[in-house]
């Protein structure tokens, strides 16, 4: 089958804060180009930067320094942090922070004096991170939107990404195969440049936070051409996902860092605090501490109605909680809880991946002509992301990605032409569940991947269960392979969809399970049971992880300590 094909100078896969941010930046660095922004939902309406709720950290104030964002991220990292992509992003969050105010004309919130409020997120040594409320990501997703819908950057909106696209040669990429999803015909957009920003997304744990386009379609893509991962094992479960019960999709949804920073406290079964039993900082230890904290409450079985335990901030006052949360206390009130004056039932939820894309910090991989941002890529945040870092991240990478294509695409950068192979494999993949197959039900394929996830390659992990999920994911995989859809038809076939979302997510599973099945000690998300040592810090390894034909190798290197290493810091002044 010849697809339809396109031709546009930089290829953005992905509008969420990377992509959208790439797209302005680089018709900022050479308006000549011809953009494109090919994304699998709405531009503006999707994504996880949209969810953005908490807020985006950067140094602002003058207490507070870049050097002393970059400790925390550092640290929070468990020492784990590519330092010259975690300093790009504490000094780079500055400018961007300046841009989207007085170029791009979000309103965050302000003090009485006029200065930006910053409020406290867990794991930081300072009340850093700028917010619009609760509902920060609306704010900064709608003003980007409109700045790209006001320039001549063209747009392909339901338009699935679902392979990487090599010149004949394989020694760099020559574009993206598509599925426009309203029609169902295929796409191939040839480019002298490509982005790769589909933001990753853990959706293949029973509980999680992320909107449902995300189905890590773009970390399963850069696996089969072969491009490195790293830092896979590393998943963020958030501490304080709602629990609702099974009936309603608001299960899993996040309820903001900030309602810990402010003071919350979370209460087991007995409705009693447990937090300081497991950290001094109580529940504005970081995210992996507090939601490890949690899963063992929950094995230990005092829980609430629907399994999970308790947040409680009626001890701050009803009104001053409806005040500083309003968007949390309303969504609580949508599934029956009392958010400001009583119990709010929750539950540890899969929330962000660490691991991603290796890449420079110029945004380059090690495929000539591809770019990666955002939550696709890896390295930046270590084992452990915090809280506020995850927008910053992907507005920073995004703005450097855009600049660095522009300038590659005008001296670089050509058309080159596909490997025709690749486009009719890649084809015939997406075609697999029209042959005919087994009509197994969809949704206890979904299930099983929900299951062994949450109990084998969650919160806690052990060589006996990851082995166990590696069986089930290979299981998982020749049963989708055989799996046939109900209807022949293509337009906006969502059942196929669906299915292609399934065979990204137990990919991009099968290399979590792998990499955690390789990394021997405990540390950030990471946690064996078998292995609950960290390992000195000094001797820290990162996994580093390849996709050769359907065998995963993971390598283990040693983590570079370029600015600083274990036990220095990059404060002055410090006793
Ligand atoms: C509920 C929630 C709350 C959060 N709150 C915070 C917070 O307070 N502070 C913070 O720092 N971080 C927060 N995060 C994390 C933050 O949202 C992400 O780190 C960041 O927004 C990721 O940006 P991105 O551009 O990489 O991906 P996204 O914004 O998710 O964008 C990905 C884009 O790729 C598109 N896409 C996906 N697959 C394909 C495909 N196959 N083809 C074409 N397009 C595709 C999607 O439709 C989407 O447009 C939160 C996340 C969630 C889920």
């Amino acid at each position: 089958m010849v697809p339809k094909t396109l031709d546009t100078d930089i290829l953005i896969l992905g509008a969420g804060g990377a992509g959208l941010f790439a797209a302005l930046h680089a018709h900022k660095a050479a308006p000549e180009l011809s953009i494109t922004v090919a994304v699998k939902g709405l531009l503006g309406k999707c994504g996880c930067t949209r969810m953005v709720q908490g807020g985006y950290n950067v140094a602002l104030a003058r207490e507070d320094s870049v050097e002393r964002h970059f400790m925390d991220t550092i640290e929070g990292g468990g020492w784990l942090c590519d330092q010259e992509l975690a300093w790009k992003l504490v000094t780079l969050a500055v400018e961007r922070i300046r841009e989207l105010e007085n170029e791009l004309g979000c309103f965050f919130d302000r003090n009485p004096d006029g200065t930006i409020h910053q409020k406290a997120f867990a794991g930081q040594t300072f009340d850093r991170t700028v917010h619009k409320g609760d509902l920060t990501g609306i704010e900064i997703i709608n003003r980007l939107a409109e700045q790209v819908w006001a320039r001549d950057i063209s747009r392909l909106e339901e338009h699935r990404a679902v392979e990487l696209i090599k010149d004949s040669s394989g020694s760099a990429i020559a574009g993206a195969l598509f599925i426009d999803m309203r029609t169902g015909e295929y796409v191939f957009v040839r480019a002298k440049a490509v982005l790769l920003a589909t933001g990753g997304g853990p959706t293949m744990y029973r509980y999680h936070t992320p909107s449902g386009d995300k189905s890590c379609d773009g970390l399963a893509m850069a696996l089969r051409a072969g491009l490195p991962l790293r830092d896979m094992e590393m998943v963020q479960f958030h501490p304080t996902g709602l629990l609702a019960g099974t009936h309603t999709r608001m299960t899993g949804t996040v309820l903001e860092e900030g309602l810990r920073g402010a003071g919350g406290h979370l209460l087991n079964g007995a409705r009693e605090r447990f937090m300081p039993r497991y950290d001094p900082k109580g529940e504005r230890a970081t995210r992996d501490i507090v939601a490890r904290a949690m899963f063992s409450e929950i094995r230990k079985g005092s829980t609430s109605p629907h399994g999970g335990l308790y947040l409680s901030m009626a001890h701050l006052g009803a009104i001053e909680v409806r005040n500083q949360f309003k968007g949390m206390v309303e969504r609580c009130a949508d599934c029956g809880f009392d958010l400001a004056g009583g119990l709010v039932e929750v539950v540890p939820t899969a929330h962000y991946l660490m691991g991603g894309v290796e890449f420079a910090p110029d945004c380059t991989t090690a495929l000539p002509g591809l770019f990666v941002a955002g939550e696709d890529a890896g390295g930046v945040h270590g084992a452990n992301r915090l809280g506020g870092n995850g927008v910053a991240n992907s507005t920073v990478f995004g703005a450097v990605a855009g600049d660095a294509m522009a300038a590659w695409a005008k001296v670089e950068g050509k058309f080159l032409e596909p490997d025709r192979n690749a486009l009719d494999a890649a084809i015939s993949e997406c075609e697999r569940p029209f042959g005919g197959g087994s009509q197994e039900n969809i949704e206890t394929l979904r299930e099983r991947l929900y299951e062994v996830m949450w109990e084998q390659v969650g919160i806690l992990r052990d060589a006996g269960g990851l082995e166990v999920a590696r069986n089930e994911l290979q299981a998982l995989d020749v049963e989708l392979d055989a799996y046939s859809l109900p209807h022949a038809e293509r337009a906006f076939n969502l059942a196929w969809h669906d299915w292609l979302n399934l065979k990204s997510l137990v990919a991009v599973s099968r290399a979590i399970a792998a990499a955690a099945a390789a990394r021997r000690d405990s540390r950030g998300a990471h946690f064996r049971s078998d292995f609950p040592e960290s390992g000195a810090l000094e001797q820290s390894v990162f996994t580093s992880l390849r996709s050769t034909g359907n065998q995963l190798q993971v390598f283990v290197k040693p983590v570079v300590f370029a600015r600083v290493a274990p036990g220095q810091t990059l404060l002055r002044n410090v006793a």
